[in-house]
């Protein structure tokens, strides 16, 4: 994606609450399909994307649960579908736009929102499942179960 500012950042996520941006200075925009961070105590994920209807940037808070894992099991992420082992994964949860609460989807996504290195293989371990498919399609795959979920919550 192309790089943003934190005016950009700031200007896409308006008025929500607890809002901590990321040190963008570390960021490798190239390497990313959605900016996608959480916050320093965890219980927030942020994500930002382009809207596919628009070209314009969109800002959307996710509260963020740690899934307790009792036993030894494999977690996929819904967006990128990287299997983890246990612990890799968080729920992260949308509230419906406009619904004051009353509407939320909720999606098993990379506990660290990094789907994008992931499917680059920037971060070890690699995925428990291995896929044949390239890049680009893995690229697309992120970016429609992410789109699909936003407008779902009427956020795009
Ligand atoms: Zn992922």
């Amino acid at each position: 994606m192309e790089a943003l500012l934190e005016s950009d950042l700031r200007n896409c996520f308006g008025e929500v609450e607890e809002l901590v941006l990321p040190d963008l200075k570390e960021v490798v925009w190239s390497n990313l399909d959605f900016l996608g961070w959480v916050h320093p105590s965890g219980h927030l994920g942020y994500i930002a994307t382009l809207s596919p209807k628009d070209g314009c940037l969109r800002g959307v808070v996710l509260r963020r649960h740690a899934r307790p894992s009792r036993r030894v099991r494999l977690e996929l992420c819904s967006l990128c579908h990287h299997v983890h082992s246990a612990g890799g994964t968080a729920m992260f949860t949308i509230t419906e736009a406009g619904s004051r609460g009353r509407r939320m989807i909720s999606n098993v996504v990379c506990g660290d929102l990094s789907c994008s290195l992931r499917v680059r293989n920037l971060i070890n371990p690699s995925s428990l499942m291995h896929e044949t498919m390239y890049l680009e399609a893995k690229v697309w795959r992120i970016l429609q179960h992410l789109h699909r979920w936003l407008t779902r919550t009427k956020h795009l």
